[in-house]
């Protein structure tokens, strides 16, 4: 249990040592939302460049709602997890529907519970946009606070429901949006994985788990799949590569990319000409693409990778074979 005291101790060291985010300096639901959903799984320092991109390509609900989902898609190139993208924008979508067609007359809900029906909308991002943005009393919990409070309690493995008990019970009322800020802020910045730097930590007096802090909370198995594929990249006769889109479910969903098969020890035909190889870690897979090219046969017409929305592996898979291309492909 955090005290009283704990709670005005880390609230008074969140305003002074708070990083200075963006999103931070505004009272607009749609932006905060933004940053929640690109900041799941993602650095603070890449979410920074994907929100900015973000607020200004669809500063409102509407301008994302009227939009095509390849728009947004192709501005949320870069930052993974594109379903994502793809929720965001139904969204958006059944936010700017009339209330008597089952939207929301264009504004986003402010309750919990209303904002967990919302597509893409979990109990972690429901819970920080409405304490967040409309104030209401609701304590989150993501991996940051999961671990502040298995250190503060000294448990290895606190169940799920047991965190979110112990930080409803912690939540300020007054400032509820702050206080899970904080509680985040300091799992980031001070209760670190790592490094841990307890001394300087607002909640040491009544911590548990401050002489062994590392103890805490036992690290969870990764569950990180090997996948291997070869990527088949051709080049159209206008320099363009020749992409096709993804099926709209599953990994890279929508995007485009070049065709990939499941990786054969054998060379995909023998024109076809060995690149190297490209690896890529994504939350839950390894990812190891041998790249081959084909410039033999080429169709007249390709896919300017300007128009279209492409994953940064397929970006490191162009990228490699444009370095064997003949010289007349180059540029
Ligand atoms: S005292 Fe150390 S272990 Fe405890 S909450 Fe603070 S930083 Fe984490």
């Amino acid at each position: 249990m955090l005290s009283s005291n704990d709670q005005r101790d880390l609230l008074a060291w969140y305003d002074e040592h708070q990083r200075d985010l963006p999103w931070r300096h505004s009272s607009d639901p749609w932006a905060i939302l933004l940053s929640e959903i690109l900041l799941q799984q993602t650095q603070v320092s890449r979410g920074l460049v994907y929100w900015q991109r973000m607020v200004e390509a669809f500063p409102t609900i509407a301008t994302m709602a009227t939009a095509p989902v390849e728009t947004v898609l192709k501005a949320w190139e870069g930052a993974g997890y594109y379903s994502r993208a793809r929720r965001l924008h139904a969204l958006s979508q059944l936010v700017m529907l009339p209330k008597a067609e089952g939207g929301f007359d264009g504004r986003l809900p402010s309750t919990y519970g209303t904002l967990l029906s919302l597509p893409g909308i979990g109990p972690y991002t429901a819970a920080a946009v409405a304490s967040i943005a409309f104030g209401q009393p609701v304590a989150c919990v993501d991996g940051n606070i999961r671990r502040v409070m298995a250190r503060h309690t000294a448990q290895q493995d606190p169940p799920t429901k047991e965190v979110q008990t112990w930080a409803d019970s912690a939540l300020s009322h007054e400032r509820p949006g702050d206080w899970n800020q904080a509680l985040m802020e300091l799992g980031a910045t001070v209760c670190t994985p790592r490094r841990v730097n307890c001394e300087s930590c607002p909640l040491q007096s009544t911590c548990q788990g401050t002489h062994e802090p590392e103890r805490f909370p036992t690290p969870r198995k990764s569950r990180v799949k090997a996948v291997c594929l070869d990527a088949l990249v051709q080049i159209a006769a206008d320099g363009h590569p020749v992409l096709h889109q993804r099926p709209l479910s599953g990994m890279f969903a929508g995007l485009w990319g070049p065709m990939y098969h499941e990786h054969d020890v054998q060379r995909p035909a023998p024109d076809w000409l060995s690149c190297g190889t490209v690896e890529h870690l994504l939350s839950h897979r390894r990812m190891t693409v041998h790249v081959f090219l084909k410039t033999e046969e080429a169709p007249p017409h390709g896919t300017p990778r300007s128009k279209v929305p492409i994953s940064s592996l397929d970006e490191k898979v162009l990228a490699m074979a444009s370095k064997h291309l003949p010289t007349e492909h180059e540029g």
